[in-house]
């Protein structure tokens, strides 16, 4: 019935979510509200980890592409769990270290890092850097050179794939703020130049080639592609490069019709690529990191909200207010992602009205689904919001100065407070 293995019926009738009833969790700890199931987040990570341990024998690693959701409770079960993480701020990297993440397990991304953060990355200890233009390639060789401290780094290449969804171009696709660009040359000007610099060593390479992607196609030509560019390094600096880290981008579930893919088979032939590339080539097959952000939370979580206002517009359309919104879940109005929709205390019957879902910013823009299938509902009914363990909390933000929800994570039927909900104190601490 559902898209996510955390997600059930029980015998009310009442969704639940790793074992807890829903209804339960937001009469409990109040509304707005984020749920997460654990399990679901360790069985993912588990089945990226396993795909490269059971079928790669030059070994990989996880990392976790935290920006999907960051607290610091993700970071102590992908710590636990044995795999990496990778952070696109100074924020993030701070989050991680303060439970103890280790350092060496960290790559730090972004194509714009100020100063500071290269400096707070270096004092850290980071394992990896990736330098993604030449302004960053000669700040970084110029801090390390002061402080006397080598880095080790990827640098991020552009390889001319872009991927969204069922899509994907192959070739012309330059139009990026992101990486070095392979087709105009500046990639290998760039590895030429790192290659040089004494005090950073270029460790290996970096592509991200988009997100939400259902086929395997363009993973597999992406890696090909970069395979190609390692042996073109080689034959023209003699440097051998040994690591090589692909990104993220695998595409979930959000409604129906969005097609089911394994992740696992997925990694599968990305990684009988890399073998084929490197027999090919002469080289030896790379360590591979892989940067799952999206599919490792996405179908992990949900929220949970409290049906307000119904307002039925005849001929129109009928909204229905909640006590969140794009505060919470900016998704739909910044790109209109699809979500599917329920009635928590209705799971079992059947999703006969069109209704449109609207949050409570002083916003007409602010929806989180228009014309969605749902269960008849009521002030007081509790609504749920499927897949939306990514790039919800993560992108969550204070507007009309609306506090962010509580994150709860379940496991087992058991359930724990892992974010606090925000005051109002909260709202006004940094205010003079
Ligand atoms: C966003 C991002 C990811 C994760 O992408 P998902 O679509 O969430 O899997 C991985 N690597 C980099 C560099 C990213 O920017």
């Amino acid at each position: 019935m559902f898209f996510s293995d955390s997600l059930n019926v029980n015998e009310q009738g009442h969704l639940t979510i790793g074992g807890c009833d829903t209804v339960v969790l937001a009469h409990k700890y109040g509304t707005p509200l984020y749920v997460m199931d654990e399990t679901g987040i360790r069985n993912a990570l588990r089945e990226y980890k396993n795909s490269i341990e059971q079928n790669y024998e030059s070994g990989g690693m996880v990392a976790y592409a935290s920006k999907a959701c960051s607290f610091k409770e993700i970071y102590r079960i992908v710590m636990q769990e044995g795999c990496a993480i990778d952070v696109v701020s100074g924020g993030e990297l701070y989050t991680a270290m303060q439970v103890g993440f280790p350092a060496e397990r960290i790559y730090f991304h972004g194509n714009n890092k100020t100063e500071d953060e290269l400096k707070m990355a270096i004092k850290y200890g980071v394992g990896r850097i990736i330098v993604d233009n030449f302004n960053e390639l000669y700040k970084l060789a110029d801090i390390t050179s002061k402080i006397g401290k080598k880095s080790n780094i990827y640098l991020r290449i552009t390889p001319g794939i872009e991927a969204h969804t069922h899509e994907f171009i192959k070739t012309g696709q330059i139009d990026s703020k992101f990486g070095f660009t392979l087709e105009n040359g500046d990639a290998l000007k760039a590895i030429k130049t790192a290659v040089k610099l004494n005090s950073i060593t270029l460790k290996g390479l970096h592509c991200h080639i988009g997100s939400q992607i259902f086929d395997e196609e363009p993973f597999v030509f992406a890696a090909q592609t970069m395979m190609d560019l390692i042996a073109q390094v080689r034959d023209t600096t003699g440097v051998t490069l040994t690591e090589l880290n692909l990104g993220g981008g695998f595409g979930i579930r959000y409604t129906k019709d969005d097609k089911p893919i394994s992740f696992g088979g997925n990694m599968h032939k990305v990684l009988k690529t890399l073998e084929e590339r490197s027999v090919y080539h002469n080289l030896p097959k790379p360590f591979i990191i892989i940067e799952p952000g999206r599919s490792v939370v996405g179908p992990a979580g949900i929220t949970l909200y409290t049906v307000g206002a119904v307002k039925d517009i005849p001929g129109v359309r009928t909204y229905v207010s909640i006590d969140g919104g794009m505060t919470d879940n900016p998704r739909y109005a910044l790109y209109k992602a699809p979500y599917s929709v329920l009635i928590a205390n209705k799971a079992n019957q059947p999703a006969d009205c069109k209704m449109t879902i609207a949050g409570r910013c002083c916003e007409s823009g602010d929806l989180i689904q228009e014309d969605a299938m749902l269960q008849s509902c009521n002030s007081g009914d509790i609504m749920a919001v499927l897949a939306t363990g990514a790039y919800n909390y993560s992108m969550s933000s204070n507007y009309n100065r609306i506090t962010r929800p509580a994150v709860v994570m379940v496991n087992n039927g058991e359930s724990r407070i892992v974010v606090k909900a925000e005051s109002y104190e909260d709202i006004v601490r940094n205010d003079i």
